[in-house]
């Protein structure tokens, strides 16, 4: 039903709406699929959008950016949308992390299922990417990629990049500087203080565990 709905809705779109036609440039040979799939919408119940801006927060969403694993723009624009109570809990981890001179970077919020597919085709490791089927919290809401920068906005030192898929990204990694370890923990204790799970695989993803919500496939309007 919901599907079937989306589709009435991106065929009004298809011909006026610009940010659909980005969108299919930028998926490329699975635009078809993907279009059927999305729904595409103005408004959005029942989620919360994260004001960067007021928040201090440094967005660097990946995914609407080539800079990613995939070298692939997937999303039109950078957006952050969580559940009601995910976002609640970052705008806590942004107010503590400013108490400490810090500021948030974040990479990644919902992700709509299908790219989910697109991404675990790539990289084929569920250690890394949730296996579509029970799919990722990314794709209920309930997780975020996550760095930290100082207050001028330089990225603190990780050890190893965002989306760098391979023992460096996990957290007790111990092939890292101790400066590295340092911010590694410094981070994780400002996500947890604000009521995420750290994922031991990848020392920038959190998971917001509390409340669940089902999978959802909307992609927002970038006007
Ligand atoms: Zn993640």
């Amino acid at each position: 039903m919901t599907i079937l709905a989306g589709v009435s809705v991106l065929l009004l779109f298809s011909c006026s709406n610009p940010f659909a036609e980005r969108t299919s440039e930028s998926i490329g040979k699975d635009s078809v699929i993907l279009s059927d799939i999305l729904k595409q919408v103005d408004s959005i119940a029942g989620w919360s959008q994260i004001d960067f801006e007021k928040l201090g927060i440094i967005a660097k969403m990946a995914y609407a950016d080539t800079a990613n694993f995939m070298h692939e723009k997937i999303y039109p624009c950078a957006k952050c949308f969580l559940r009601p109570e995910a976002a609640a809990a970052l705008i806590k981890a942004a107010d503590i992390a400013k108490k400490q001179n810090l500021r948030l970077v974040i990479y990644d919020c919902y992700r709509p299922r299908v790219y989910q597919q697109k991404m675990y085709d790539i990289v084929q490791n569920p250690d890394y990417v949730a296996a579509p089927g029970n799919g990722s919290k990314h794709n209920r809401g309930l997780a975020v990629d996550i760095a930290l920068a100082d207050a001028s906005g330089v990225l603190l030192d990780f050890g190893c990049a965002f989306d760098d898929f391979s023992e460096k990204a996990h957290y007790t990694y111990q092939g890292i500087s101790e400066q590295a370890k340092s911010n590694r923990k410094k981070l994780r204790d400002i996500m947890v203080e604000a009521g995420f799970e750290p994922y031991k695989n990848e020392w920038w993803h959190f998971n917001y565990s509390t409340v669940s919500y089902p999978s959802d496939d909307f992609l927002w309007n970038c006007n």
